[in-house]
């Protein structure tokens, strides 16, 4: 396609070329690049999504991988404009330095660390802290309130030089970066190279079990390569020195895991059974093996073709089809459901995406209050996983005579 991706030939957890394609995603643009009016004459290119199973080790990854300097240096998504995000990011600190008795004084080191959300609150409980995010904007602006953040990737070298600058990290956290990294195996060297001899990584991750039972297949896109179950990542860390020994199930992106792993040879916390358990599961469904991945993907076409039929009669008998999103999983869910060409326009709550137009489709995304001057017959609500909150907001849409349709995960139309 060009030379902004590469294609890996190998698993990113164990290295074995046994890859066979597990659920077909369409191509679709960078699903953040939504534009302003002057780029639009800028072309924008569509990049493979599929899915692949290591037919070796179980992990479920991209392997097509567009250049991370393209994805994150101009990373515009900061922590504090999510909201929840920072009251979890609170709560992960107390639970962190109670759990594990974190003394006052002792380093944390986040990879990823983005605006210094989650290392303030380590802060305030009197840690040393310090941020590695490539970002560069993002890192200058933490370290300028008080977050030291170097603007680098992490890897073992950057390790290297971390340890004997600032001695051993007792946390080491990284969260979503375990999703978003290629080098996965060099992050984890480096992460093995920090710590402490009790020191403990803790990293949040989506679960794969969770994207398949709850339909966020949209939860795949550039930005994300790994998607991770306990079976792959516990002999992926016990290959490179570490051990996991814990791993709690936390309700982030829909479903996710926050993992904790320390170093193999010295770490003294015994491993729980949530581990054991987790492993006997994803087992007994066979996570591991393409039989489920062949059913996710009939089930999703199923719904697919649900949402088209609903789309396509409202077309033909002219009516008029807005979406309701403009997030990075609506990008995915646009292209995977052929829907860019079916819609008219979008209509997001986040002011910082109005004005601006959907990636490659070029749809407008315009405040939702223009659902009552505009009027479009249906909305097709893109963010499904807010369609509750969304249809509370805007019964006046309804009571006006509009349809809201929801997509996933079963097709629902209120009217
Ligand atoms: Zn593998």
């Amino acid at each position: 396609m060009n030379s902004s991706l590469t294609r890996r030939d190998s698993c990113r957890l164990c290295g074995s070329k046994h890859l066979e394609l597990a659920l077909p995603i369409a191509a679709s643009p960078i699903a953040d690049a939504y534009v302003p009016r002057e780029r639009l004459n800028e072309e924008q290119d569509l990049y493979p999504l599929d899915l692949y199973l290591c037919t070796e080790c179980g992990h479920v990854q991209n392997i097509d991988v567009v250049n991370p300097e393209i994805l994150f240096r101009d990373y515009i998504y900061v922590t504090s404009s999510s909201m929840g995000l920072v009251e979890h990011y609170r709560r992960y600190a107390d639970d962190v330095v109670s759990q594990f008795s974190v003394e006052p004084g002792a380093l944390a080191l986040e990879i990823g660390s983005n605006d210094g959300s989650l290392l303030n609150f380590f802060k305030t409980k009197g840690l040393k802290v310090l941020g590695v995010d490539p970002a560069r904007r993002i890192a200058e602006e933490a370290t300028a309130r008080g977050v030291p953040t170097l603007p680098e990737f992490f890897g073992s070298k950057l390790a290297e030089s971390l340890r004997k600058e600032h001695g051993p990290a007792t946390i080491v956290a990284a969260n979503n970066v375990f999703a978003h990294a290629d080098n996965l195996a060099d992050i984890v060297q480096g992460i093995h190279t920090m710590l402490a001899d009790d020191g403990v990584f803790i990293f949040e991750v989506s679960y794969l079990p969770d994207i398949v039972d709850r339909f966020l297949f949209d939860t795949v896109y550039h930005e994300h390569v790994s998607y991770h179950s306990i079976i792959p990542l516990a002999k992926f860390f016990e290959k490179l020195g570490m051990q996991l020994f814990d791993v709690q199930r936390i309700s982030s992106k829909g479903g996710s895991i926050r993992g904790f792993a320390q170093r193999a040879a010295q770490g003294r916390h015994p491993v729980t059974s949530r581990v054991t358990e987790l492993i006997a599961e994803e087992n007994r469904r066979g996570f591991n093996q393409s039989a489920i991945y062949r059913a996710y993907d009939a089930a999703i076409s199923a719904r697919k073709a649900a949402v088209a039929k609903v789309v396509d009669e409202a077309r033909a008998r002219g009516k008029t089809v807005a979406g309701y999103g403009a997030s990075t999983t609506v990008t995915t869910l646009m292209w995977h459901f052929d829907l860019a060409q079916k819609l008219d326009f979008l209509v997001d709550d986040n002011p910082l995406k109005h004005g601006l137009f959907a990636p490659k489709c070029h749809l407008p995304v315009l405040p939702s209050e223009e659902l009552y001057t505009r009027r479009p017959d249906y909305v097709l609500i893109l963010a499904w996983n807010f369609a509750e909150p969304i249809m509370k907001r805007h019964q006046r849409y309804i009571a006006e005579g509009g349809t809201f349709v929801i997509p996933l995960p079963e097709l629902k139309v209120v009217s």
